[in-house]
């Protein structure tokens, strides 16, 4: 879905934008260190 963007390889972050909340990203993880948080609406 081309919600994250890993920068040089150090690390990854997410846009909010395109990121849909469905998980996969947190199932597939090698590491399991990704979580998934409720969205605060503002
Ligand atoms: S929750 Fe889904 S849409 Fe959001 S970053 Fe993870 S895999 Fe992509």
């Amino acid at each position: 879905m081309g919600a994250i963007r890993v920068y040089k390889g150090l690390y990854a972050r997410v846009d909010d934008a395109k990121c849909v909340g469905c998980g996969r990203c947190a199932k597939e993880c090698p590491a399991s260190v990704i979580t998934l948080e409720a969205r605060h609406e503002e």
